[in-house]
């Protein structure tokens, strides 16, 4: 019989898919690797997996324990699925920008979730860094994983992502496209397919406009899960060869693109992804073969991205295409 002994030995080996329409007219191969095919629904379940069971190798997570981890969705999603396998316990504390849906799915999963104000600086009390920090200080058992700071999160990229992507394009691949949040995904996979290819593939890091991977102050910006106002030391400054800024309004236009144009319905960030990936392959040749990460699926974004009205709130969309008007309430 043809079965796997629990969801999460399903993590990993997604598929690459190429872009049609949207690359229409490049001369490269645009390929997206779609992450949302992992049991999660997203990347994240990759460095779940590696963080969870470095911590019980090393005795930080001991039987029974308590995984408290400032998350916007998906990396929690990863953690409370194989916490599940596991038997261990979730708390995940998130900013108050984070969809309800997305909350409602971490719920979902037997975990409880702590919502922190978005508005505040990294060192305010209330911050989600912060109140992370206090729970696992006062919870018995706790662990946090800090995807920010641990070193497994590059490296299940580095062991994954990266070779399967090697593999996948039998060597081919020159450059690969990411957006930048914790920076795990980016150094890792950057990092093993330069060694791969003796340097020859370039890294290119997609960043929101506003956030500090590509020379911001932290401005503020609505694409989830991407951008930082600080530099988390998952981040390998050397690896990336290029730091594309995209806009809130791009990230959004493209993501909605991908899926009516692709059947590709996936979250904000791989709309931010995919606009930095096309507008490199427009100075790229035939030769060249692109691929970009496409980090997670559209559905926990339905109510934000996918919806006309909170489009023309925040003035995406032109004011007669859903009635609201431009600048209206936020
Ligand atoms: N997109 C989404 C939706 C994410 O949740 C994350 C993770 N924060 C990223 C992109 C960025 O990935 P990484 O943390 O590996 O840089």
């Amino acid at each position: 019989m043809d079965y796997v002994e629990h969801v999460i030995d399903l993590v990993g080996d997604t598929p690459l898919v190429k872009l049609n329409n949207l690359a229409e007219g490049l001369a490269p191969l645009v390929l997206a690797k779609v992450e949302y095919f992992n049991p999660g629904g997203s990347v994240k379940d990759r460095i779940a997996v590696r963080m969870i069971e470095a911590a019980e190798r090393s005795g930080a997570l001991r039987p029974g324990g308590t995984i408290v981890e400032p998350t916007s969705g998906n990396t929690g999603v990863g953690l409370a699925m194989v916490a599940q396998r596991k038997g261990y316990q979730c708390v995940f504390v998130c900013p108050d920008k984070v969809s309800e849906d997305k909350r409602n799915v971490l719920r979902a999963y037997g975990a409880e979730v702590v919502v922190c104000p978005t508005a505040v600086a990294p060192e305010h009390p209330d911050s989600y860094y912060n109140v992370s920090d206090r729970l696992v200080r006062e919870i018995e058992g706790a662990w946090k994983p800090d995807q920010y700071s641990n070193a497994e999160n590059p490296a299940s990229h580095y062991h994954s992502t990266g070779p399967e992507l090697w593999r996948q394009t039998e060597g081919r691949i020159t450059h690969f496209v990411a957006g930048v949040g914790t920076g795990g995904t980016i150094s890792g996979t950057g990092r093993y397919l330069k060694e791969a290819s003796e340097g020859r593939v370039k890294v290119i890091g997609a960043d929101p406009e506003g956030s500090v991977y590509s020379g911001g102050t932290g401005r503020p910006y609505l694409v989830e899960g991407v951008g930082e106002d600080f530099w988390p030391s998952a981040y390998d400054r050397e690896v990336a060869d290029e730091i594309i800024a995209v806009s809130d309004a791009e990230s959004f236009d493209i993501t909605r693109r991908l899926a009516r144009e692709e059947g590709l319905l996936v979250g904000g960030s791989c709309g931010m992804a995919a606009a930095a990936a096309l507008r490199l392959a427009r100075r790229l040749g035939p030769d060249d073969v692109v691929v970009v990460l496409l980090p997670d699926g559209g559905r926990g974004y339905l109510s934000k991205v996918f919806n006309d009205s909170w489009m023309s709130q925040y003035g995406f969309l032109p004011a007669d295409h859903s009635g609201a008007t431009v600048g209206d309430v936020l």
